[in-house]
């Protein structure tokens, strides 16, 4: 039987198979590349793409492509065969080092928030070594970074890996204050857990709303939910259990690291968790994931919904952002470790950690801001919209011994930093807090309010990059100290009790909740545009700038993209429903009340009682005038919008008047399902599609 390990990673040109292939000298100059982050001369190019070409070709490869992640949210790739023609009609297969190194796709038509005007369309793709090439449907990809020609990124992954090396940057320093003279560089490194939804695609083909926009955007309550949760890790389907199978396989020919897989919360929820990797590997994988789900999902017959509220009534779909740092030297910065000294470095990371958090919840909150992730953050299943950390109570207790220079349990005197050493803190807490947005979780953080179907990259950019900027200014006090641990132990008392007010232990789904951090002054951004608005505040722009993430231009680009993205969603979101009450609703509705007044005439001339019959003719008559009215509305709010000053007061608009009347229209489409019968209504229904995967 063929296993696992003969054809993990079997279409990647990782590692082994650069040994294997490369001169002795060209792989180690690529490997020095890849961990110290150097440039690569084109002569080791060359000969790195004849490898990587032959590679590809025996394994079954016709194309090459320069593989990015433009601000779409999603992969890009153009194909370019590897044929090149030579005298009497022949073609031989080429690849230079050139093509490998740089592509220069045609950008136009990609977002680019004003940075790049048609008329300077050209944009380059680079390589990016640190992400290993692999094949997909026949197709060499290179992972790259997408530029435009002045250098400004148009991707997701040139921020992420400038805000990577920002990280390292500082926390090199931080490590050298420790004698840790050996590390050179600090990669960060991601987990991310992925949420989905399974639904038949028979169904799903017959639901306008779920093909154009992801989502359902009417439905009446199915009369069973999740409220019994006996779907959470219960025993998997067998269709999906064939799925699940057929998609581990492929993703581990990619050499991604699919591990843990279980039912989740709603009905027809699921969830797939790799082993964590450096960051911008795991975002490159996280993408992949994705797309390969759907891909694998249609194999079943079935269609995967990465949406983030696919479906009202029951749980949405996150992405936990679990997330760490570790040395070139393979230690986990955020381990306690044994060890007075270890402890210290321990809380020093920890400190600039939640300094970081504290001080820049809004662009935490915007890293994870989407029309989409809008339904989820606050309503009582995902984290809050508000930021706030979890430690867990021995951490806790231990920070605020050292805040408050008490002892901390069985102790006879005050916890020293850097001269004693720290209480045991349990591995995996059962206390884990599973309502918070940014949980401590024995060895790294929890970040849980990404949604299912976006890109981590945006929430690595701000939480590297507001990492960096507090190791930073912790560098700069203590450099040059006279009396290391005790400036350290003032350093990180003064950071905890600054920023205790980020930091909550309790459950975050409850309304005290929600006042309690108003108190507190933690931000409560509830939407993507209030989140925006906050995105091109100056202490923000300075940050990313100083850092050299983004320049102010890409700031203000990234703004505008995202707003345009996020009232384009609505738009088509209002047109969608506008179709269905128009050509599904309203004339199944009229229809089936045809079919009863016709039974209800004959009924009174036999002389017959007809309660039942009149009574719901009165009911869909009401309501059908009632969705024809708000129809008629949500119609005008689109096509007669208000002349809008900027992006900003056009996706407010979307977000307070044009939600709010597809809500509306909603409830009297809902009311309507529950009136007419099943036969003649004309799309599945929520039980169709929530318990119609066998
Ligand atoms: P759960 O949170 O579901 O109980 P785990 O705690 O085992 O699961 O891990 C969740 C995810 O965190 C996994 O993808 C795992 O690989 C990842 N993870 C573990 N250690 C680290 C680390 N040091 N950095 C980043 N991710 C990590
Ligand atoms: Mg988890």
């Amino acid at each position: 039987m063929e296993q696992i390990t003969d054809y993990f990673g079997s279409l990647v040109f990782n590692d082994e198979v650069m040994r294997n292939r490369l001169p002795k000298d060209t792989y180690k100059t690529l490997k020095k590349t890849i961990t110290e982050d150097k440039e690569l001369d084109i002569s080791v190019a060359n000969i790195v793409a004849e490898a990587m070409k032959n590679w590809a070709l025996e394994n079954g490869a016709t194309h090459f492509t320069h593989w990015f992640q433009p601000m779409t949210g999603i992969t890009a790739e153009k194909h370019d065969s590897f044929i090149s023609p030579i005298d009497g009609g022949k073609v031989v297969l080429e690849f230079s080092g050139k093509e490998l190194i740089k592509g220069e796709p045609d950008a136009s038509s990609f977002p680019s928030g004003g940075i790049r005007s048609t008329f300077e369309a050209r944009g380059y793709t680079a390589w990016d070594p640190t992400s290993y090439a692999f094949i997909k449907d026949k197709c060499l990809c290179i992972p790259t970074a997408f530029c435009s020609y002045g250098g400004q990124a148009l991707d997701k992954k040139t921020p992420l890996l400038r805000s990577m090396q920002a990280l390292s940057k500082q926390a090199v320093r931080a490590l050298h204050l420790f004698g840790n003279e050996d590390v050179i560089s600090v990669k960060t490194t991601v987990g991310p857990e992925q949420e989905y939804f399974l639904v038949d695609k028979d169904l799903y083909e017959k639901r306008p709303d779920l093909v154009y926009t992801g989502r359902t955007l009417i439905g009446a309550k199915s009369p069973k939910g999740q409220e019994l949760a006996d779907h959470y890790f219960g025993v998997i389907k067998t269709r999906v259990k064939d799925f699940m199978e057929d998609l581990n396989k492929e993703l581990w020919k990619l050499g991604i690291l699919a591990k843990t897989e279980h039912n989740e919360v709603a009905p027809a929820q699921h969830e797939l968790a790799p082993i964590f990797a450096t960051t911008n590997v795991a975002a490159d994988h996280n993408q992949l994931t994705m797309e390969i789900m759907q891909k694998v999902a249609k194999r079943h017959n079935m269609v995967c919904l990465l949406h983030e509220k696919p479906f009202a009534y029951v749980n949405g779909s996150g992405k936990h952002n679990n997330w760490s740092m570790s040395t070139n030297t393979g230690v986990n910065l955020l381990e306690p470790g044994d060890t007075p000294s270890e402890n210290a470095q321990f809380l020093l990371f920890l400190a600039a950690t939640i300094k970081a958090v504290d001080e820049y919840q809004d662009l935490l909150r915007i890293s994870v801001a989407s029309a989409g992730n809008d339904f989820r953050l606050g309503a009582n299943e995902a984290p809050p919209a508000i930021i706030s950390i979890f430690l867990g109570d021995e951490l806790d207790a231990v920070l605020k011994g050292i805040a408050e220079d008490k002892v901390y349990k069985g102790k006879k005197q005050a916890l020293k930093i850097g001269v004693d050493v720290l209480p045991p803190l349990p591995k995996d807490t059962t206390d884990r807090n599973r309502t918070s947005p940014f949980a401590f979780t024995g060895n790294k953080f929890e970040f849980r309010m990404l949604g299912s179907n976006e890109s981590i990259s945006c929430a690595n950019i701000m939480l590297n990059t507001a990492v960096a900027k507090e190791l930073d200014e912790f560098c700069n006090v203590l450099e040059g100290s006279k009396d290391f641990d005790k400036d350290l132990h003032e350093l990180i008392k003064k950071t905890i009790i600054d920023h205790n007010k980020i930091i909550f232990n309790g459950n975050g789904y409850t309304d005290e909740w929600v006042s309690e951090a108003e108190k507190r002054g933690l931000l409560n951004l509830k939407s993507t545009p209030e989140a925006l608005a906050h995105y091109i505040d100056k202490k923000n722009l300075d940050l990313l700038s100083k850092y050299e993430v983004f320049t102010e231009e890409e700031t203000h680009a990234r703004y505008e993209i995202n707003l345009e993205k996020y009232y384009n969603v609505v738009h088509i979101e209002a047109q969608t429903l506008v179709d269905m009450i128009e050509h599904g609703v309203i004339p199944a509705s009229v229809k089936y009340e045809a079919s009863l007044l016709k039974e209800y005439k004959l009924k009174k001339e036999a002389g017959i009682e007809s309660a039942y019959e009149c009574e719901a003719i009165n009911t869909i008559s009401t309501l059908v005038d009632k969705v024809y009215a708000s129809l008629k509305e949500l119609k005008k709010d689109i096509t007669e919008t208000p002349e809008f000053k900027d992006s900003l007061e056009r996706g407010m608009y979307y977000r307070k008047t044009v939600l709010a009347k597809m809500t509306e229209v909603r409830e009297y489409a809902d009311a309507l399902e529950e009136n007419v019968s099943k036969e003649a209504w004309p799309y599945p229904s929520y039980g169709d599609l929530l318990f119609g995967v066998k």
